[in-house]
């Protein structure tokens, strides 16, 4: 077997430099365990940074997957296919929005709801209304319309002219976005927990502004729940939280368990803004990542693990909020929803972020300061629990 570091050396010549990435080779991986290289064992607390949402190499999904691979994998959209018409009917079982269009990823979902927005002002409501209103720290993804929608320096640097028509407001301030207002805004497309921009649930009474605000002047309300659907929440949508009702919502991560597959799902009212023709995808909604999303829905719909992301996740907050009061000033907040969880330290993390990882525990540093964990919807709580020890014995050693 490969060496790691003859496998890194090898990556850095063959791959493209845009990853700076984790001293980790990983082999394998089964459930919430990670094996590196070495056959050493880490508790992952990423899950491939929120999507292997039922554990990785799930044996159900596996089979579903593995069964799919010798009944039918791709034959385009051009053809009717079982799988995704019944993965559109779960999908919207799970909320008010009853049509779906299938695509490869969160940022190209963003784009669909982008496209769909812009054509839905332009032909159905005939108004020359394309503008899409984002969020400071909010993450939409990396094609140019989703990095516009991003608009932060640090990813826009070097790629510019940027594709026009974003424009971005300051979160969590209503007068904000009423000032922002023009003629030709079509749209808020926002995240109910940001998740890149230092995992930060948006306040209860500011979300519910934004939507009314959006149905009295006319604009589509967008939720991009990339990274906090799909049950991570603790609610199917982490809108639902809120009791909203988007009129289009983007999901992906975690949709197919590591396949690729993100999904753009909306009102029957919104969908007016597509005819046939007006958008596409060569592999998107294909039979394999369908039936794997399919399985995805059915064990999540059977093991509640909606329920059981909120339930374990409050008892985690609870357990770091513990951690946190013996160490005043280490920890700043601890924050999230559901098993989509923050701990903002009061110093840049790498160090304690090493640390950890050096202990065995696979977990993000977002933002510098903040450890952002993203288990499994099914990891144990004994996971957790070892974590919190190896966070408090980390926070000891640590000086700052
Ligand atoms: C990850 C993410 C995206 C981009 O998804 P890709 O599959 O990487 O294109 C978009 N929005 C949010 C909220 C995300 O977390």
């Amino acid at each position: 077997m490969t060496a790691f570091t003859e496998i890194k050396d090898r990556a850095d010549a063959a791959l493209c430099r845009t990853y700076t990435r984790y001293p980790v080779g990983v082999r394998s991986a089964l459930g919430s365990r990670i094996r590196d290289f070495d056959g050493r064992e880490y508790i992952d607390l990423l899950a491939g940074i929120a999507v292997t949402g039922v554990g990785h190499c799930n044996p159900e999904v596996g089979a579903a997957i593995s069964g799919q691979l010798r009944k039918l994998v791709h034959v385009s959209n051009l053809f009717y296919q079982e799988e995704q018409v019944l993965l559109a009917e779960r999908l919207a079982a799970t909320s008010h929005c009853s049509r779906a269009f299938f695509c490869n990823s969160g940022a190209e979902a963003n784009e669909a709801a982008v496209k769909l927005a812009r054509r839905y002002f332009r032909k159905v409501r005939k108004q020359d209304r394309y503008e899409i209103i984002t969020l400071t720290h909010c993450f939409h993804g990396r094609t140019l319309a989703a990095l516009a929608a991003t608009a932060q320096e640090r990813l826009q640097d070097g790629f510019e002219p940027m594709p026009p028509g974003f424009r971005q407001v300051e979160s969590g301030n209503i007068s904000a976005l009423k000032a922002a207002l023009r003629p030709e805004s079509a749209a808020v497309l926002l995240e109910v927990v940001q998740g890149e921009g230092g995992v930060r649930p948006l306040d209860a009474d500011y979300l519910r502004s934004v939507a009314a605000l959006c149905r009295e002047k006319g604009l589509l309300f967008i939720a991009d729940e990339v990274q906090a659907g799909l049950c991570r929440t603790g609610k199917w949508w982490s809108f639902q939280h809120h009791g909203l009702e988007p009129d289009i919502f983007t999901t992906a991560k975690a949709l197919a368990n590591g396949l690729p597959m993100g999904a753009m799902l909306c009102t029957e009212e919104a969908a007016q803004g597509f005819d046939y023709g007006s958008h596409a995808t060569t592999f998107g909604g294909g039979a394999l990542c369908s039936a794997a999303a399919l399985a995805v829905l059915e064990i999540m719909k059977r093991d509640r693990l909606d329920e059981r992301a909120a339930r374990l996740g409050a008892w985690a907050r609870e357990r770091f909020a513990v951690v946190s009061a013996r160490f005043p000033g280490k920890i700043r907040e601890v924050r999230g929803l559901g098993l989509f969880m923050g701990i903002e330290l009061g110093f840049p993390g790498k160090a304690v972020w090493e640390r950890l990882l050096e202990k065995g525990f696979i977990l993000n540093l977002t933002q510098e300061r903040v450890l952002r964990l993203l288990p499994a919807l099914n990891i144990e709580e004994a996971d957790l629990e070892a974590f919190a020890a190896a966070l408090e014995e980390t926070l000891a050693e640590t000086g700052a």
